[in-house]
């Protein structure tokens, strides 16, 4: 059996590893030339962890990796709204919250692939004239699509622009601006202890992970209109977050690089995560805000229950497409609540998370069982060893 997994971001790649480790000989194709290092970080949450260590790449990443540590939300001044362990995090899930560079989980995976199945600059087509998956998709019928690339099973993982959602599922709304614009940065760690938090203000929000080794990892948010831009990006952080409390002012010095992206997601769930033989996954099937911490977490869940399930993809799509479209919309509420604008609502907004955490410690970990406490699908994983070659 053949798979053809379009797109080398954590989704493919994850995919590829697990439908080869369940015996399917696989080729990944990238358009990029070549996989460049996104300078910055990720949070991989317990879930994702789990599913990783299905695929024999769950203890590197830990080994590689900051735990997260004692983490929670705090106010513009510095207050804390709600906080909680590392240790209740295990106690609850099983496992931590770990956070790594981004390119750190790629060169892992990349790692994993096996020899020759990546082929980089590669674009696959859903449309004319490119070099895979060639001519207007009316020609074939989108559920002879699969045969175009020669295989028995398409993994589309071709992120949140995807061409194969618009292919597969033509009439079904774009994802839409989510009202904010998202920097991000890895800068140095500055002296003393640097705690992961989220400090949420009047729609800004400015996050905090300390990395492995000596660096931490920073992203924010802001409600601008779509297509803002600007001259001088650090600039812009520093007008906004400059005279937050510490550490963010001297975090804020060393971002060098600053990365930033308007924010989109899939507002309407798709009405599958499949069409024929070809199968969506991560931000192709279901693009989320970034508030959880979810979006990869919950492509590396789609990879390895596609490999479990393959080749019945309506079996892939009872176990996912529920389970994501809650995700998505627990993300988005969260979105609205962190946007907030109006002084009176940010107040009460802060009050009241306040007050939830005071009454039951352990809420912003409970909170988050839904998404947190999956688990991987049962399935033979025998089919070969973690990295194996072909
Ligand atoms: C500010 C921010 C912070 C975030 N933080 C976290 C976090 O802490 N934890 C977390 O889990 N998630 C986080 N996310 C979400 C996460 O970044 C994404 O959900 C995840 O990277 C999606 O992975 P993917 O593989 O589905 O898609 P992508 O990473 O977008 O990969 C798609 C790949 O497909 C390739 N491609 C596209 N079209 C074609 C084609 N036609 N042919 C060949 N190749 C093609 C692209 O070049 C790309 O390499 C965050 C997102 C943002 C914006």
């Amino acid at each position: 059996m053949r798979a053809v997994v379009i797109g080398a971001g954590i989704g493919g790649l994850t995919a590829a590893i697990a439908l080869h480790r369940k015996g399917w000989e696989v080729e990944v194709l990238e358009r990029a030339p070549q996989l460049e290092p996104v300078g910055s970080g990720l949070a991989i949450a317990a879930n994702a962890l789990k599913a990783l260590d299905v695929i024999g790449v769950g203890d590197e990443v830990r080994k590689l990796s900051a735990i997260q540590g004692t983490a929670g939300l705090r106010s513009s001044d510095g207050k804390w709204l709600m906080r909680t362990t590392n240790d209740r995090a295990v106690a609850t899930f099983g496992d931590s919250i770990v956070l790594l560079r981004r390119a750190t989980l790629t060169e892992l995976l990349v790692e994993r692939l096996p020899k020759g199945a990546l082929r980089l600059g590669v674009e696959a087509g859903f449309g004319a004239g490119t070099e895979l998956g060639a001519g207007p998709v009316s020609e074939v019928g989108v559920d002879d699509l699969a045969d175009r690339f020669g295989a028995d099973l398409v993994v589309a993982a071709d992120g949140i622009h995807s061409a194969a959602r618009r292919a597969l599922f033509p009439g079904h709304p774009a994802p839409i601006y989510a009202g904010v614009t998202a920097w991000r940065a890895i800068v140095p760690k500055p002296e003393g202890v640097v705690q992961t938090h989220e400090t949420w203000g009047r729609g800004l929000v400015f996050g905090v992970m300390p990395l492995a080794g000596s660096e931490v990892y920073v992203y924010a948010t802001d409600v601008v209109p779509a297509g803002s831009t600007f001259a001088d990006e650090r600039a812009e952080l520093v007008r906004r977050f400059g005279s937050w409390h510490d550490p963010i002012p001297e975090l804020l010095q060393g971002a060098e690089k600053v990365l930033r992206n308007d924010v989109y997601y899939l507002d309407k769930p798709l009405p599958a995560m499949h069409r024929g033989r070809v199968a969506l996954l991560g931000d192709a099937a279901h693009p989320m805000t970034p508030n959880l911490g979810q979006g990869a977490c919950q492509a590396i869940e789609d990879a390895v229950t596609l490999a479990a399930t393959a080749p019945d993809l309506e079996a892939y799509t009872r176990a996912r497409l529920e389970r994501t479209a809650m995700i998505v919309a627990r993300s988005a509420a969260i979105n609205r609540a962190v946007t907030l604008t109006h002084p009176l609502a940010v107040r009460l907004r802060n009050l009241g998370v306040r007050l939830g955490g005071k009454l039951s410690p352990d809420l912003l970990l409970r909170s988050q069982a839904p998404v947190l406490g999956w688990e991987p699908p049962a399935a033979s994983w025998s089919g070969r060893e973690p990295g194996a070659r072909v």
